[in-house]
């Protein structure tokens, strides 16, 4: 099994941590800081050399990146200016080869002025509130990439270890901090090349659709290089004493022939050999196989006890992130449809701005939904500690990543709201209610889609929870 593989052994001449190295340290820096650009291009490689690498290095690499959102910023900025006050334009055309070049590179002398002029225009409280709202941002990107790394970290044993896993990927893979800028850099400076009219709503295609695609980028670069190994072996999951299925009581004096003494169920279920064995779905995952697709999400439905009662916890991990990448994909399918639905319902014209909002919209909400289940899966454990349980993340990580699928309820409800909200706006029916009726109808019902919509999925974890705490496999 792939999932109780250790950490193969690293080379010491590769790790840029190994103390037997006689390079100099700011050597072994620079290359763990290249590794992070890297990372975007060949990540498993990457990530094989991050296994190693200290928290507080991978702070400074971070702290090293995020400095660099400064000098990028500029270079974004003077681009879209270039096609957003035709900067670069001679008559009608753009300017051609090293005369382009250097009409752009003097805008760069004009940056302070520029700077100096936002500056002046705003009120104290207001360069206040940017800072604020800015470190905000940077703190909010950090937790919620976290979370949507986590499930794909998880491996049966330590804990910290995952969590650490996880926090150091997020930081050591900043590096898409240099991708995104440059690219949304040449995407301005495209925009000029092919004659898109100035105004951010011109060109709300192309843009949207590079950061979908950026976006995409990120999260499969990060997803890979977070699922390698990182375990030593001393984090490997530790044998445990035996115990009941159901209820938790301790087996170790029970008869292997006799009933659980707490709630009668009989030793065998919980202790026997045969018991929580592989999934159909977990021996083959592939979404090609759709009878086995199809009789576990039909379990995950109908019996979603009985399925987290018939499955391993300390295996099969791969197989359940699998499940979570597919369900993502759907997931972002349905909410793909939901921005052509608006123009179905003649809230938009047809354009072909609309797929390319589809697109984000897609990928956001897929984002989004990730959030949730890493967030459920951390919840989990905080949960298990309330009520006195050692639950590990990989076994969380299971009835989350399975039950995953169960948020295609919540996009269809949250796409319903959506699109109806916007034809009750757009066909004048708010004129019939009074502001504060319609303002209500609007803020109630996003409430009700969205609260309603994951009820089932975490309904199904909270299930999935009792039937995974208590398992000897
Ligand atoms: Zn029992």
């Amino acid at each position: 099994m792939t999932d109780m593989a250790v950490r193969p052994a690293i080379d010491p001449a590769a790790s840029p941590d190994a103390p037997e190295t006689a390079k100099p340290r700011a050597w072994s820096f620079v290359r763990l800081w290249l590794s992070t650009l890297a990372a975007y291009v060949c990540p498993r490689r990457m990530a094989n050399r991050w296994n190693t690498v200290s928290l507080p290095r991978a702070i400074l690499v971070a702290i090293v990146n995020l400095l660099f959102v400064v000098p990028w910023y500029c270079v974004m900025l003077v681009s879209y200016v270039s096609w957003d006050e035709k900067k670069l334009l001679v008559g009608p055309k753009m300017a051609q080869g090293s005369n382009a070049f250097y009409t752009w590179l003097g805008l760069f002398y004009e940056l302070p002025t520029w700077f100096h002029h936002a500056k002046s225009q705003m009120a104290h409280d207001t360069r206040y509130g940017i800072a604020v709202a800015l470190l905000a941002l940077v703190i909010a990107v950090f937790l919620m990439n976290f979370f949507i790394l986590l499930p794909f970290a998880a491996r049966p044993g330590d804990n910290r270890a995952c969590l650490r896993h996880t926090l150091r990927t997020v930081l050591l893979s900043t590096g898409w901090i240099h991708i995104w800028f440059p690219v949304l850099s040449l995407v301005f400076l495209s925009l000029i090349f092919f004659g898109f009219r100035t105004g951010f709503e011109n060109a709300m295609a192309p843009i949207l659709m590079s950061l979908a695609l950026l976006m995409f980028w990120t999260l499969v670069g990060q997803v890979r290089a977070v699922r390698t190994d990182y375990r030593s072996a001393a984090e490997l999951p530790k044998p445990k004493d035996p115990t009941c299925d159901v209820c938790g009581y301790d087996l170790r004096a029970a008869a292997s022939d006799g009933r659980c003494p707490e709630c009668g169920k009989p030793v065998v279920e919980s202790l026997g050999q045969a018991n929580r064995p592989l999934t159909e779905w977990e021996r083959h995952p592939s979404w090609l196989r759709l009878g086995a697709v199809f009789r576990q999400l039909y379990q995950l439905v109908f019996a979603p006890r009985s399925l987290f009662y018939s499955m391993p916890t300390r295996e099969g991990q791969r197989a359940a992130q699998h499940w979570l990448i597919g369900s993502m994909v759907l997931v972002g399918l349905e909410a793909y449809l939901i921005v052509p639905s608006f123009a179905a319902v003649g809230v938009f014209e047809w354009w072909i701005g609309l797929f390319a909002g589809g697109l984000a919209v897609a990928v956001v909400w897929a984002l989004l939904a990730l959030m949730m289940v890493g967030i459920e899966t951390a919840g989990i454990v905080v949960y298990g500690r309330f009520h006195g349980l050692h639950i590990e993340l990989s076994a969380a990580s299971k009835a989350t990543c399975y039950s995953s699928i169960l948020m295609l309820f919540w996009v269809f409800l949250g796409g319903c709201q959506l699109v109806a909200l916007a034809a009750f706006w757009n066909n004048g029916y708010a004129r019939h209610y009074l502001p504060r009726v319609s303002e209500g109808i609007s803020v109630g019902s996003l409430a009700v889609a969205h609260i309603a919509g994951l009820l089932w999925y975490e309904l199904t974890v909270y299930r999935g929870v009792r039937a995974i705490q208590y398992a000897n496999k």
